[in-house]
């Protein structure tokens, strides 16, 4: 029996694993919801949320092309063992995407069933074959939707094609309430309003909290997903940028490009084992009270504020948002990483574990130079008016502009009911400068300055 695995690929369309068993006959399409998958402590409800969403409509779409989404709660393993024991022989068609794919190839080598991995490996390649492979990943056809899905009459009883079960199973953390919702055709939805009208603005909103959110393309949820393939991203919008009527509309669509290009690279990456033996030295020690101000947007900064009281809403924050909140926890209060970074995954709806992982290592100084960022500097330039602060902090939703970055230094200030800074942040940066600047100086030739590269990947386009 041809078995395919979805998990990270909720989609039909461009999914070259259900395209290709499909080929070959009698199909399973199946999700195993993995306990140990949902207790991970990076994955929560909203993630989930956003899961069931997309397994709605992909139970949907195979339906209507004659067949039925099976799904199971269980251990991967154990569903494994019963469908080899109902089929005697079975095919895992996945892509190498897949949360389980360790899994998955340990069992299938210890049980002789075979595996067949769609999607592209550019792990530890040089960045010209990086290039010239992803070049060919992103040209190659897009792969139809079956005609028709035909399924087995009989299925072990290990599995079940009502989703309510699946509603019912329990994750961690809070629900979001004014998030994106999942699906394929949402996804779609989502890149068409895109690239024919809000792509307009791209580049020169990209760092405004508010602007930002309508002007980028909002696709990191529906591609961390898989609600949609990079490679349908990249055709439809190179097709576009055949269409653009000037420099200026094709400077934001390349550069958009650049972007989804530099998701690939980084998320590929294999991280380098540098933990933070020298970083460990210059940390402060662990205090929950900061970090609990920093998670809940009370450190008395309202840029830092807003952005984490954004972020647990609506699930989203641009990418210097990103940079900001993490380099204020890790670079500024110099508090161990592990615990924010966790947190963090936890909120962004659009988590996906190397890429964050390659971010937050980056900006807190493990794989390039350190990026201090002082709030009041950057969050005056980006959000000069405070509408992103009004609109998230309603303690200061009538503060005079003036003083909108700096509250305290407001007459009425200790009427507003809003936190002081929990600490003096120039002094702090300088300190924290001072005190990387002497880990730099002692391990000079080890460390290598990559600050913005991931940013400034370019190509031919
Ligand atoms: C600390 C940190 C953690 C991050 N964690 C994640 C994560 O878990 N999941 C995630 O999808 N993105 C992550 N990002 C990258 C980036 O911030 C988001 O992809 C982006 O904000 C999503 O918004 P968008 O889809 O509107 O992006 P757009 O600007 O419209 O970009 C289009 C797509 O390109 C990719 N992208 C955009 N900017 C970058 C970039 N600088 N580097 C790599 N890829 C990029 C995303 O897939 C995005 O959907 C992280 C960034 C930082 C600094």
């Amino acid at each position: 029996m041809n078995i395919v695995l979805f998990n990270r690929d909720l989609r039909i369309f461009d999914h070259q694993p259900l395209g290709e068993a499909a080929k070959m006959g009698e199909i399973l399409p199946l999700y195993i919801l993995e306990p140990s998958e949902w207790e991970e402590d990076t994955h929560s409800i909203r993630h989930f949320q956003f899961v069931v969403e997309s397994l709605e409509e992909l139970s949907e779409q195979i339906e209507n092309l004659g067949g039925k989404l099976f799904f199971s709660i269980n251990k991967l393993e154990e569903v494994l063992e019963k469908l080899l024991e109902a089929y005697e022989s079975i095919n895992i068609f996945v892509h190498r995407n897949s949360f389980l794919l360790e899994k998955i190839l340990e069992w299938s080598e210890h049980n002789q069933q075979r595996v067949f991995i769609y999607g592209p490996d550019f792990g530890s390649v040089t960045a010209k074959l990086f290039k010239q492979l992803f070049q060919e990943h992103v040209k190659e056809p897009l792969v139809e939707k079956p005609a028709k899905i035909y399924i087995p009459k009989e299925t072990p009883s290990v599995l079940f094609t009502d989703i309510k079960k699946i509603k019912k199973f329990r994750v961690k953390g809070k629900r979001i309430r004014f998030g994106q919702q999942g699906g394929e055709s949402r996804a779609t939805e989502t890149l068409d309003s895109f690239l024919e009208e809000r792509f307009a603005n791209y580049v020169g909103n990209q760092h405004k909290p508010l602007p930002s959110s309508f002007s980028s393309s909002r696709l990191s949820a529906y591609i961390s997903w898989g609600n949609i393939s990079v490679r349908t991203v990249f055709q439809k919008t190179t097709e576009a940028l055949e269409t653009c009527d000037s420099t200026e509309e094709r400077h934001q669509l390349e550069t958009f490009l650049s972007k989804l290009i530099a998701r690939v690279k980084s998320s590929s990456m294999i991280p380098e084992n540098n933990e933070s033996v020298e970083l460990s030295k210059i940390k402060n020690g662990w205090n929950e009270e900061w970090f609990e101000r920093w998670l809940e947007g009370r450190t008395g900064f309202p840029i830092i504020d807003a952005a984490m009281r954004s972020l647990d809403k609506t699930g989203w924050l641009n990418f210097t948002l990103r940079e900001m909140v993490t380099s204020f926890i890790t670079n500024t209060l110099l508090m161990d990483g592990q615990k924010p970074g966790t947190a963090l995954a936890q909120l962004y709806l659009d988590y996906e574990p190397a890429l964050h992982s390659f971010y937050f290592r980056h900006i807190s100084g493990l794989t390039a130079k350190v990026k201090i960022i002082n709030p009041l500097r950057v969050g005056k330039q980006i959000d000069p008016e405070g509408a992103f602060i009004r609109r998230y902090i309603s303690e200061l939703e009538n503060i005079p502009i003036e003083y909108i970055h700096e509250p305290w230094l407001y007459p009425g200030f200790y009427q507003l009911g809003y936190p002081t800074p929990m600490i003096d942040v120039v002094k702090a940066n300088k300190s924290a400068r001072q005190k990387f600047k002497s880990l730099t100086q002692e391990t000079k030739p080890a460390r290598k300055n990559t600050e913005g590269e991931t940013e400034q990947l370019s190509f031919d386009l």
